[in-house]
């Protein structure tokens, strides 16, 4: 049986039976699931909880796609995803983490997302959790795994990622904040902005020049407590999907003391951006996973949606459009699932992992749009959730490194140093 597994893993109704292991397929047509053995069995038990208890959760305190939960709530997801050993099973083996291949990791992300779940970015922590800083274990001092990163693993603390700012967005090397080292703090000013998961976060992962010269920046990583004197969280944007977990972070002569410094001096960047590839990759399963919901919802109001006196899923014009949307979305996931298993190899894939995320965050957005043209005017009214995919689909194509830049990086791969600017 098929469509009760299907039915179990993308449902979002809270009665569908527990999914088990062995009824784990991919998501499109029924095919073998791509995993470990291990894989299809975490997320048989993830689809239990995202099913259970976190739809339970979600009805008792009103939280929807829009409506972001409170931090207290957030953390009583954390705790108990850390409790059931999913928070930080994508960590490092040494501290906690499973040692998944990226191909079950992207193949558990895409199926927590493809649950239509309003809880599912934080069921690993995506805003402020392990992904955040697994990367990191490997350069930090004693004191910073025991003070920021075991806290973070364990869901007792939150950390967001800062690298942006007003004038340095696709080109980081651009940042203005400043370090100066005075005795043995480093004096911090400067404004980050768009920084996913400030708004409840306790520290921040934040890059900052440490260079003398404000002609020559030197880029380093420090650990900073947003909750210390001399910073300010900022949170009074929404995006367009509605939500408001992102904020801008005020530095106004905030000390930090130098033993927060990440690695050496001026390698900021390269900790930053030295998991680039994977990172890029990683967020496809997001994406592939919100475009099946999109798919699955376009098809189901298509099966029940009457008009001429028959459901609109009869007219060929609705199947070839659910026939794209299906073909995009296979192909994306094929390019997703090859990215991986190419890392997996320990293959370079930088140009692969780039066209993964153009193609997937063009793909789901192009499959949200036609799944609300399948809505009709219901697909245009706002709380709707394929309105809300639409909306969340369309900031993928910028968020962490636009297609633009994306493409730039395929070229010059592909031409190798081409004599264009641009990263
Ligand atoms: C909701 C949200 C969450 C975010 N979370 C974080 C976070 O947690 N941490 C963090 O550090 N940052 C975060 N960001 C910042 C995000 O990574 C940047 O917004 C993104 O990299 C683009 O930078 P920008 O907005 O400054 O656009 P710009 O760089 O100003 O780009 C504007 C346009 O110019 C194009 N462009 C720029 N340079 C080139 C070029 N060389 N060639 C061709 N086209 C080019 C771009 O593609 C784009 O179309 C977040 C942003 C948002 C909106």
């Amino acid at each position: 049986m098929t469509t009760q597994a299907i039915a179990s893993k993308f449902s979002d109704d809270t009665t569908a039976s527990a999914t088990t292991a062995s009824s784990v397929r991919a998501p499109l047509f029924d095919g073998p699931f791509e995993g470990s053995e291990r894989a299809a069995e975490l997320i048989a038990r993830i689809a239990d909880f995202l099913h259970g208890e976190l739809a339970a959760l979600v009805r008792e305190e009103g939280i929807d796609h829009e409506h972001s939960p409170d931090k207290p709530t957030l953390q009583r997801v954390w705790r108990r995803s850390h409790e059931l050993g999913f928070y930080g099973m994508t960590l490092p083996t040494a501290m906690g983490g499973l040692g998944l291949s990226l191909l079950d990791h992207v193949l558990i992300k895409e199926s927590i997302y493809a649950s239509g779940s309003p809880l599912a970015p934080h069921v690993f922590g995506e805003l402020s959790g392990p992904p955040r800083v697994g990367a990191l274990a490997r350069h930090a001092t004693p004191m910073q795994l025991a003070k920021f990163i075991v806290p973070v693993a364990q869901a007792e603390k939150a950390i967001c990622f800062a690298l942006t700012e007003a004038e340095a967005g696709s080109d980081p090397g651009a940042l203005q904040t400043q370090a100066r080292l005075d005795g043995d703090t480093y004096i911090l000013n400067g404004r980050k902005r768009f920084i996913s998961g400030s708004p409840f976060a306790d520290y921040a992962v934040l890059m900052a020049s440490t260079s003398d010269s404000p002609d020559r920046r030197q880029i380093s990583a420090f650990f900073v407590d947003l909750r210390q004197s001399g910073v300010e969280v900022v949170s009074g944007y929404k995006t367009m999907a509605g939500q408001s977990t992102t904020g801008d972070i005020l530095l106004n002569d905030c000390r930090v003391p130098a033993a927060n410094l990440i690695g050496e001096p001026g390698r900021g960047l390269a900790l930053a951006l030295g998991r680039i590839t994977v990172n890029r990759l990683l967020h496809c399963p997001a994406m592939v996973g919100l475009a099946t919901v999109a798919l699955k919802d376009a098809r189901d109001y298509a099966r029940k949606r009457r008009q001429f006196g028959q459901p609109i899923a009869g007219f060929q014009a609705i199947q070839h459009s659910l026939a794209d949307m299906a073909t995009q979305l296979a192909a994306a996931r094929a390019l997703m699932i090859s990215t991986a298993r190419q890392l997996d190899a320990g293959g370079d894939a930088r140009a692969d992992a780039s066209m993964a995320k153009l193609f997937c965050s063009e793909s789901a957005f192009r499959i949200a749009d036609a799944a609300v043209q399948i809505h009709g005017g219901e697909g245009i009214v706002q709380g709707r959730r394929v309105e809300f995919l639409f909306r969340m689909l369309r900031m993928y194509r910028v968020l962490t490194g636009t297609s633009e830049i994306q493409k730039n990086i395929i070229a010059r791969e592909l031409l190798g140093e081409a004599p264009q600017a641009g990263a």
